[in-house]
């Protein structure tokens, strides 16, 4: 079924070879409860509990892509939810520092990414705006929920020749709400570069913690 899903996801355009191998490796299914098996090697978005996702297949590939994961890279990511792109970006040999705001999916990600032997994620409890200053600068940083916009922060705490991958929210002409992929490249000089890829829809980046209750 792995297999079929990534054929399928090369056939939309998917091709760097790291990606496709970390994508055959990854038992997407350890991200899902067990009633919903059936569901994890389908090209889905999939609820997995406090009104939040596992992003579709094809939004994990495209991102990782985007950021252009090299073995050893320190990586940052925002929105941990059930632990799968930070699960894929650990096999590809980052170092995976991510930041989720509910405690919950939280603590269920880091047992999961446990018992798969990710050990070199580490699970943040955090909001995601702030970043994780302590252990800044980072090669690359990943946003996996809709930013209203670039927050200064993670600019910061972006290593000089890094890349930021960020869904930052644009308005249709007919007023629904969806996200432009960029890939943002920090300089010597510290200035910016902008590429826009593709457009996707992702639950809101939200501000502060949710702790358990
Ligand atoms: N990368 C995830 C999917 C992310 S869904 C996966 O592979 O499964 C987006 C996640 O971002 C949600 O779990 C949501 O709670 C979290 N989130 C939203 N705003 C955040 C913030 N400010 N800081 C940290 N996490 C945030």
């Amino acid at each position: 079924m792995r297999r079929r899903l990534v054929d399928d996801l090369m056939d939309m355009g998917i091709s760097q070879t790291k990606v496709i191998k970390a994508l055959l490796a990854v038992p997407r299914h350890f991200f899902f409860e067990t009633a919903f098996l059936e569901q994890a090697y389908q090209n889905k978005a999939f609820p997995i509990g406090e009104k939040q996702t596992i992003s579709q297949p094809f939004t994990v590939a495209y991102q990782t892509e985007m950021l252009d994961v090299r073995a050893g890279d320190k990586v940052l990511e925002i929105g941990t939810g059930s632990g799968y792109q930070a699960a894929i970006l650990a096999n590809m040999g980052a170092h995976v520092f991510t930041i989720e705001r509910h405690k919950k999916l939280h603590l269920k990600a880091k047992k999961t990414l446990q018992l798969l032997r990710y050990q070199d994620v580490n699970c943040l409890f955090g909001d995601g705006f702030k970043g994780a200053p302590a252990f800044a600068p980072y090669d690359k940083i990943i946003v996996t929920a809709a930013a209203p916009y670039i927050p200064e922060e993670l600019i910061h705490q972006l290593r000089v020749g890094g890349i930021m991958v960020i869904p930052v929210d644009e308005q249709t002409e007919s007023g629904d709400k969806h996200q432009q992929m960029l890939r943002i490249t920090k300089d010597a000089t510290d200035k910016l570069s902008y590429e826009k890829g593709h457009l996707f829809s992702f639950v809101p980046m939200l501000k502060g913690k949710k702790d358990i209750r």
